[in-house]
């Protein structure tokens, strides 16, 4: 479905983007494994790939992450061709001559793909909109610093969020901080981990969509710096065995009719009856959703308890081991008090991360859920009778269990609609049949470099 307007404005902006010196224009798509695609034009064919969009095959939904495999079923296989259109208004200079845009699905007729990714957190989000909530969302990213065969750095100048990782990598730190800045992504903090070689970048909240673009573009700017600096960005959810792991946490913030519901009512922490309802929806449904959100063949390594990754499926204020942190507003947390979920991992697909996080919170709020009372304590210290009484469980280490479990899920399936649902399943299951065999200490080996870009 051309339309008429878009060409004399693309026209201008490819003038603008000319006298900025880009020439090139890369766009990108995230697939249900975590791995991004991507195509590249001249910049004349800007308009052409927003709209009719370039030519891809339905098979970019299944590409599996160990660089070779496709998981070809009935509803996927070599015949079809579908259309990556990029949205022309998220476009951003990324220096060098390149430009970046990210990229949806749609059927040759126009319509919308709905294996689509960014497509379907559009949707969730619309649908969250149009029941009068509008929301926020926040990424953290945590990776790890390798060298360009994945091999471990040297750590003698490291201490847990020390000075000496910011000295040691300065160049890094300055060039991904100037490149954000001239791109326009607002980076709220970045400081070197707990883990060796591990640093954090936190993105400033926006609209699910725009949060969700911002965390490409990020990983685009921190893989193009480290390889100035002959380094490359491991974004494994376990990038060494038996290490620190790397969460991709997502933070959100819902206000109906400009009013929070994370604070300012007569709840739990704070939380008005909705919030709390929110709160309900997630921990109702993340044993079911962890196959979207720490879903790989390596995610199950990290998902333990005194990880810090939320190995318990329980919420409390500023619980680092709780899977739903809260955090408080107030002075000292200028962004208003919101709900960090901290089990997601960089080896998930984030927008469909994002959908199945918000699509569940909306869902509590629907039922009009009950949360559990909060959990004030690390819930391992419990006594498992503590547990039950407190209806805390721990996730699934087994992933085959988790993709089951997320199989199986008419909650999952009427969030996101059943074609995403099917090809993460896919994808999952083809890394559990191919490499579950696997030691941890292989795994790690294997796919350090997997979501890489
Ligand atoms: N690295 C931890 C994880 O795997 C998170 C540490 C933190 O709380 O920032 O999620
Ligand atoms: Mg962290």
């Amino acid at each position: 479905m051309t339309s008429r307007a878009a060409k004399p404005l693309a026209a201008a902006a490819i003038a603008q983007l000319e006298a900025d010196g880009v020439a090139t224009l890369i766009g990108t798509v995230v697939n249900p494994a975590g791995l991004t695609h991507a195509k590249t034009v001249p910049l004349r064919r800007m308009g052409a790939f927003a709209d009719p969009g370039l030519g891809a095959s339905p098979v970019f939904h299944v590409f599996a992450i160990d660089q070779t495999g496709i998981v070809f079923g009935d509803a996927i296989g070599v015949v079809g061709d579908q259309r990556i259109r990029i949205d022309l208004g998220a476009l951003r200079i990324l220096g060098d001559g390149l430009c970046w845009a990210p990229g949806a699905f749609f059927n040759q007729d126009g319509s919308p793909d709905p294996y689509c990714s960014r497509g379907t957190l559009s949707r969730v989000s619309d649908r969250i909109t149009e029941a009068g909530i509008d929301t926020v969302v926040g990424h953290e990213m945590e990776f790890v610093l390798v060298g360009p065969d994945g091999s471990e750095l040297p750590s003698h100048l490291w201490a847990q969020y020390g000075l000496a990782g910011v000295l040691e990598f300065e160049g890094f730190v300055r060039d991904v901080t100037n490149a954000a800045t001239n791109s326009g992504i607002t980076i709220e903090q970045f400081h070197p981990e707990y883990g060796r070689n591990q640093f954090e970048i936190s993105l400033s909240p926006q609209p699910p969509v725009a949060a969700a673009d911002a965390l490409v573009m990020t990983r685009i700017i921190i893989g193009r710096v480290a390889r100035k600096y002959g380094l490359r960005v491991s974004l494994s959810p376990v990038p060494f065995a038996g290490s620190v792991g790397s969460g991709s946490h997502q933070h959100f913030s819902m206000k109906r009719d400009d009013v929070p519901l994370f604070s300012g009512g007569s709840g739990a922490a704070g939380m008005t009856p909705e919030g709390e309802s929110a709160v309900a929806g997630l921990l109702a449904g993340l044993p079911e959703a962890q196959g979207i959100l720490c879903g790989s063949v390596l995610s199950g390594l990290r998902m333990q308890p005194g990880h810090w990754s939320g190995a318990h499926v329980c919420w409390g204020t500023e619980n680092r081991e709780a899977a739903v942190r809260f955090l408080i507003g107030g002075p000292s947390n200028p962004q208003g008090a919101n709900v960090e979920v901290k089990i997601i991992d960089p080896s998930a697909n984030p927008y469909l991360a994002t959908a199945a996080m918000l699509g569940l919170a909306f869902d509590g709020i629907e039922r009009e859920l009950t949360a559990p009372p909060e959990v004030t304590v690390d819930p391992d210290s419990l006594t498992d009778a503590e547990r039950d009484k407190g209806e805390i469980r721990l996730l699934a280490r087994d992933q085959a269990e988790a993709i089951d479990m997320l199989d199986q899920s008419a909650l999952l399936r009427g969030i996101l609609g059943d074609e995403p649902v099917d090809a993460v399943v896919a994808v999952r299951r083809y890394e559990q049949q191919n490499y579950g065999d696997l030691t941890p200490e292989e795994l790690a080996e294997k796919f350090r470099l997997a979501w890489s870009v």
